[in-house]
């Protein structure tokens, strides 16, 4: 595998083409960010542990029978994965309230959701990622009806896996952005899933263990990233 031009640097990774033109490289940087990259700093070892955290999780996903674009570790910081036709869509599962849910509705932090809250938001910076639903996605083509049901499915899929592995670690998945991508007439789950990009809390003191720790300044950042590790039972070093 060739690593060849890079095809576009996001906020946290770059993603590289390779001589095989359905594969990429995905580099996990040590950038981090938060507000719509209005607050920024460089981590160290935060791209490292991010690339084996997200290859963790995607593989169990994959055993559990969720098509996922990622192929292989390829170093520390970067992984091949299947070039996908990315949907400007973000799909959120809340199981706990927390976040833009509480600052939209007006509701307090860590109430349970029964049922889970799921959420489509457009993925747009300059426009702070704003709330669309099913009709949105629809009137402005950016998925098919099919894709929109598949994207939920998936994501709920998602949930019951990983509800259920961060719970055996002492941990409460409150909730997670996923985004997904067309790759031969297929949608398959693409980008990541790392603290970057979920809430998890310990289940006991409820102590905040992943960005937010970034997003609220309270410090121990990959510290926290690299305790859930620990407690995954992923290898880091
Ligand atoms: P952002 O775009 O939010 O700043 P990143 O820094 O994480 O995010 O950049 C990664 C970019 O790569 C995102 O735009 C994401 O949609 C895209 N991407 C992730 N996985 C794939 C894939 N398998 N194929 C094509 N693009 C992908
Ligand atoms: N999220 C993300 N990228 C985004 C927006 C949200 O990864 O651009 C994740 C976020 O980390 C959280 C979940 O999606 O786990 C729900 O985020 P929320 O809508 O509460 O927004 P926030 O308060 O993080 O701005």
């Amino acid at each position: 595998m060739q690593k060849q031009q890079e095809l576009y640097s996001g906020k946290a990774k770059t993603v590289f083409t390779t001589d095989d033109p359905n594969r990429l490289i995905l580099e996990f940087r040590n950038d981090t960010s938060a507000f719509d990259g209005e607050k920024l700093a460089q981590l160290e070892r935060k791209g490292m542990v991010n690339n084996k955290f997200n290859a963790f999780i995607m593989q169990q996903l994959q055993q559990a029978g969720i098509a996922t674009h990622f192929e292989s570790l390829l170093s520390d910081q970067e992984s091949v994965v299947k070039k996908l036709a990315m949907l400007p869509i973000e799909c959120v599962v809340r199981n706990l309230s927390a976040g833009s849910l509480c600052r939209r509705l007006g509701v307090e932090e860590g109430q349970l959701l029964n049922p889970p809250v799921f959420e489509f938001f457009l993925k747009n910076d300059a426009l702070h990622d704003p709330l669309i639903n099913d009709y949105h996605i629809l009137a402005f083509n950016w998925a098919t009806a099919g894709e929109i049901e598949h994207m939920k499915q998936l994501t709920f899929a998602v949930n019951d896996v990983l509800k259920q592995l961060f719970e055996q670690a002492g941990l409460l998945l409150v909730d997670y952005k996923l985004e997904f991508g067309r790759f031969e007439g297929e949608l398959l789950l693409g980008d990541e899933f790392t603290p970057d990009g979920c809430r998890l809390w310990d289940a006991e003191t409820r102590d905040k263990l992943d960005k937010d720790r970034f997003r609220q300044g309270l410090g121990g950042v990959v510290e926290a990233y690299e305790e859930v590790a620990r407690r995954l039972g992923i290898a880091l070093a």
